[in-house]
């Protein structure tokens, strides 16, 4: 079904109207016409169907066919302090898909990516989009939060607030994530996970991580690409945590 994020009032309303701006997917991309049914989302957990009544040049205008529906949050909130990398559109994307409630992007003394003070918030804004766009396609109703990019050192305090957070470590310390899993069989309200970049975390910065309370992981003998592992620790946390 054709899907459209609008701000909660609008999908709210009685009598439905959306601007150019809004309406603007639907209309150039999916070109919908009069008496098609839409799905309204507004990100935050409310969907509603609606008709579409009128379509103009400034606009279209869309009728409810229910009342607005609530969707509960995944049980457990996921954050992913994700090392800002190359591949980071797709990770943001697959992020949005798997239910992530929050991505801390982070710059990392081995980034590839540098991205200056003054462009932080247009990234994470270009991030939005994308995050918008994945979710819209995947039937969801939740916006993961996406901050702009903070440094290491910036998202150590961050730790504290989304404890267990794991870390995938590249270090003969870390045990498998699964066994990490197992070995705390309640469900948490909220778990973080950490990657690092595709240079991989300095010695120091693990340390700093470990010393923060994270706990490190392995996902396999492999050395997986950072958006790879990135995928593969929230698959398992959904995996884990969507059916306990
Ligand atoms: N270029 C580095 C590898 C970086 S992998 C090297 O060749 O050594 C990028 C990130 O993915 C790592 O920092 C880690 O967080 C994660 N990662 C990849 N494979 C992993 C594995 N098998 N176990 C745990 N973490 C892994």
């Amino acid at each position: 079904m054709y899907r459209c994020l609008v701000q909660t009032d609008a999908l709210t309303a009685e009598r439905i109207i959306l601007g150019r701006e809004e309406s603007r997917h639907l209309q150039t991309v999916l070109r919908v016409r009069e008496g098609e049914t839409v799905e309204l989302f507004d990100g935050a957990g409310l969907t509603r169907r609606v008709a579409v009544r009128t379509v103009s040049r400034s606009g279209l205008t869309l009728a409810p066919l229910e009342a607005p529906v609530a969707h509960p949050r995944l049980p457990t909130e996921v954050t992913l302090f994700a090392s800002v990398i190359k591949r980071m559109d797709w990770t943001i994307e697959k992020a949005a898909e798997l239910g992530a409630t929050r991505v801390v992007p982070v710059l990392t003394e081995r980034s590839v990516i540098r991205i200056a003070p003054d462009a932080r918030e247009a990234k994470a804004e270009r991030w939005r989009r994308i995050a918008e766009d994945s979710v819209r396609q995947c039937d969801g109703a939740w916006l993961p939060e996406i901050l702009p990019p903070v440094t290491f050192e910036e998202s150590l305090p961050r730790l504290a607030a989304e404890q267990p957070v794991f870390v995938a470590a590249l270090s003969p310390s870390a045990r498998p994530f699964r066994e990490a899993l197992a070995a705390r069989p309640e469900r948490p309200a909220k778990a973080g996970y950490y990657v690092g970049p595709e240079g991989d975390f300095t010695p120091a910065e693990l340390e700093r991580l470990l010393d923060a309370g994270a706990i490190p992981v392995s996902l396999g003998p492999r050395i997986l690409r950072a958006e790879t592992a990135a995928l593969y620790g929230l698959s398992l946390l959904n995996a884990t945590y969507l059916f306990l």
